[in-house]
């Protein structure tokens, strides 16, 4: 990040997601609530996602073009959803008397690397930003992309505006980065799939890393990874109200008095199985490496059902990889002499996160009870510090996670996790 910079008043990132913005009225809305935070001195920066599913029919308009959308092009395309309603933003602030200007990612000078729709970013220089703010605009920004210094535009992935909110939140000092959601905080559990999960007042950047990594959708992991590496605030909130949400800060003490602070689940994983491979030292590397060269990530890694000097080895990676990883294993498994290669996509990962696993043992075993109580099997299982993960068959899943959230008792996490509240004295309530 080259923009740094210390100021005497606060500063806030605000980033509000598709579904925040996804009509003109819930435009307006988000417009006079960033009036208001701005009325009472608080300089603001929006950064915007699309409107409402504007991001998936685009795609879907190139994939009726071309069946394999080449990615540059593809970047061209989707980065218009957030210049549409940055532009939008601005135009409602204005009508609402504010001031306001919007930029897209690159006009702000948000470089990153030259992976088309995948693209990390590599620093903010902020052009143009202190100079809107310091004449009193409220600014607002595209999330979501940004371009290379030959001045290509880029994507950041899905759910990538999150990760630009953040960014900007470190390059421009913010005193907090607010995600501003359709929930009103991070939940013990997806309130989609458990409709009764509390909202957690606060997590640390490393159990919300674990839960997002897990699947938990509510903030993109490399944004998390971001607050963490540059000490930024995160306050999930609700777009819809003004009540306090959820704080994702630096771990403290009172953290670890519960075991788990988060159920989770991830259906975007595949299981692959290569069988009766030679039970000896370099084979699993073989296999791995050629799945890195790739640029195939790997998880839930597992050796099962040694044969004598025969072994089988099993591991999930994203379906999205798995139309490459194939032939990629069968070719090394016919020049080496190894088995069939098998998928199965019907899988699910179910995990549990939290700080209080160093201090409090046993947790994995509860977690499997509670799956053998539902009747639910498991053969791969991945464990960390804060996190036990399992991989299960995703028609068990709607078994499997009310069993694991009664197990750890995650009706009663909220109460013991109150937040500290010299965190909130500049804010707007
Ligand atoms: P946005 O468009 O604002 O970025 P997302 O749809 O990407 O919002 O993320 C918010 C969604 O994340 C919620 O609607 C909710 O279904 C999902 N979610 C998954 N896990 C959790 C959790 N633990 N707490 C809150 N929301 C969660
Ligand atoms: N509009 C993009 C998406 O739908 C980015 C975002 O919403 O964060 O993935
Ligand atoms: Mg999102």
């Amino acid at each position: 990040m080259s923009v740094k910079m210390s100021s005497s008043t606060s500063r806030i990132v605000q980033k509000y997601g598709g579904s925040s913005v996804a009509t003109p009225e819930l435009i307006l809305k988000v417009a006079n609530r960033i009036i208001e935070t701005s009325k009472i001195g608080i300089e603001v920066v929006a950064v915007v996602s699309a409107m409402g599913s504007t991001t998936n029919k685009l795609i879907s308009l190139a994939k009726r073009i071309c069946g394999r959308p080449p990615d540059r092009e593809l970047d061209m395309l989707v980065s218009t959803g957030e210049q549409a309603s940055c532009a939008l933003l601005a135009m409602a602030i204005q009508s609402l008397g504010g001031k306001a200007v919007s930029f897209t990612g690159s006009q702000v000078g948000i470089i990153t690397d030259a992976a088309h729709t995948k693209a990390r970013i590599l620093k903010v220089e902020g052009h143009g930003i202190l100079e809107a703010l310091e004449k009193g605009f409220i600014v607002i920004v595209a999330g979501f992309q940004g371009m290379t210094d030959a001045f290509e535009i880029t994507t950041l992935g899905r759910g990538g505006s999150d990760i630009t909110a953040v960014a900007l939140a470190a390059a421009l000092n913010a005193d907090v980065c607010e995600k501003l959601t359709d929930e009103d905080g991070v939940h013990t559990a997806d309130p989609r799939k458990i409709p009764e999960a509390r909202r957690l007042d606060a997590l640390s950047y490393e159990e919300m890393l674990e839960l997002s990594s897990l699947g938990a959708k509510v903030l993109h992991p490399r944004a998390v990874e971001c607050a963490m590496n540059h000490g930024v605030k995160l306050h999930v909130r609700s777009s819809f109200h003004n009540e306090e949400g959820t704080w994702i800060k630096e771990e403290e003490a009172y953290m670890e008095q519960s075991p788990v602070c988060g159920l989770t689940y991830d259906v975007s994983e595949a299981k692959v199985s290569v069988l009766e491979l030679p039970d000896k030292p370099g084979v699993a590397a073989k296999i791995f490496s050629a799945l890195a060269a790739a640029q195939i990530n790997v998880d839930v890694i597992v050796l099962n059902n040694t044969r004598g000097t025969i072994t089988d080895l099993s591991f999930t990676l994203p379906k999205n990889d798995l139309d490459k990883a194939l032939p990629i294993l069968r070719e090394l498994s016919g020049k080496e002499g190894y088995g069939a290669v098998t998928a199965n996509t019907n899988i699910a990962k179910v995990s549990i996160v939290g700080a209080g696993m160093r201090s409090h043992p046993g947790v994995a075993a509860r977690m499997f009870e509670a799956l053998a109580r539902s009747e639910v099997n498991s053969n791969l299982i991945s464990t960390s510090e804060i996190k036990v993960s399992c991989v299960i068959s995703d028609k068990d899943l709607d078994r499997a996670l009310p069993s694991i959230y009664k197990e750890f008792d995650l009706d009663s996490v909220p109460e013991k996790r109150r937040i500290s509240k010299s965190m909130e004295a500049k804010m707007p309530s």
